[in-house]
């Protein structure tokens, strides 16, 4: 496909980013998953390929800059320039705030923030270059604050400034940028955190979606659902704003 539009998904390996590759290569993206763990990426990219997409895994850690700048040289090189980004690699330190260590500050605060500063920083110069382009980041109903999570919780209330301040910045060269607040969804991660309270994985599975109005926890496919629409030509006019999918209302 001549006009076929590169997207590079951070953590794509696994989860909702393995999730949100493969739907961006059903709509029809050439996609590249960068992950820190390259063998997930690589056998996430082939089962794409098997399933008739365009994609490839490649290693990156978005906190370290130099790993970035390679990583998107070689997806320009491979796929053609990149003009959608989705924010995505993740990673949870959790702890209270008075046992928790500044390495689990630094690290949560480098992958979330400085990942996706960094990450932006260099694909945006080709989606301006195309003056087309769409950046979706991932924050987190625990932007609203949640125990345990002082960490996680300032990286992904960063994230939303972050994103209205691209939508402002990049605006004015065709580019939206948007962030997707997920509640409670059913992967790895989520599994580290039951893991943390002591409980079966599925039990705290149940008992969250007790509290959920639709009565059950989110899938990696409800998120790329909407990174989907947020990726999409048809939402050029969407920009600045922050979804949360969480199975009811948040705010
Ligand atoms: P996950 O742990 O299953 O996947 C995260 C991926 O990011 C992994 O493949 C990991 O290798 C990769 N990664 C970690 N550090 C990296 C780095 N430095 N460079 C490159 N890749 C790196 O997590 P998930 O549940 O799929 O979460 C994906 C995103 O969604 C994260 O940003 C997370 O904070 C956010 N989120 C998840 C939930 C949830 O309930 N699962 C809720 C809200 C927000």
């Amino acid at each position: 496909m001549a006009d076929q539009k590169t997207a590079i998904v951070t953590g794509g390996g696994r989860g909702i980013g393995a999730a949100i590759g493969k739907r961006l290569a059903a709509d029809g993206l050439a996609v590249a998953l960068l992950d820190l763990n390259d063998d997930d990426a690589t056998s996430t990219a082939a089962s794409i390929t098997e399933a008739g997409g365009k994609a490839i895994g490649l290693k990156v850690d978005v906190a370290d800059e130099q790993s970035v700048a390679s990583a998107v040289a070689a997806v320009t090189e491979q796929l053609g320039a990149p003009t959608v980004l989705v924010n995505n690699a993740g990673i949870l330190r959790d702890n209270l705030l008075f046992k928790m260590s500044v390495d689990d500050w630094d690290m949560v605060l480098g992958v979330h923030l400085r990942g996706a500063f960094l990450m932006s920083r260099e694909v945006q110069k080709h989606m301006v270059e195309a003056k087309w382009g769409r950046i979706v980041n991932l924050s987190s109903s625990s932007a609203l604050g949640n125990r345990g999570q002082v960490n996680y919780a300032a990286a992904k209330a960063g994230m939303q400034g972050f994103t209205k301040t691209l939508a402002i910045e990049l605006g004015p060269f065709g580019v939206t940028a948007n962030a997707i607040a997920p509640g409670l969804i059913q992967t790895a991660m989520t599994e580290t955190t039951a893991a943390r309270l002591k409980m079966p994985f599925d039990d705290f599975l149940a008992e969250a979606s007790k509290g959920i109005p639709v009565r059950r926890v989110g899938q990696p496919d409800d998120i790329a659902a909407v990174a989907s629409f947020f990726a999409s030509e048809g939402a050029g006019f969407v920009s600045g704003q922050v979804l949360y999918v969480a199975g009811g209302p948040l705010d």
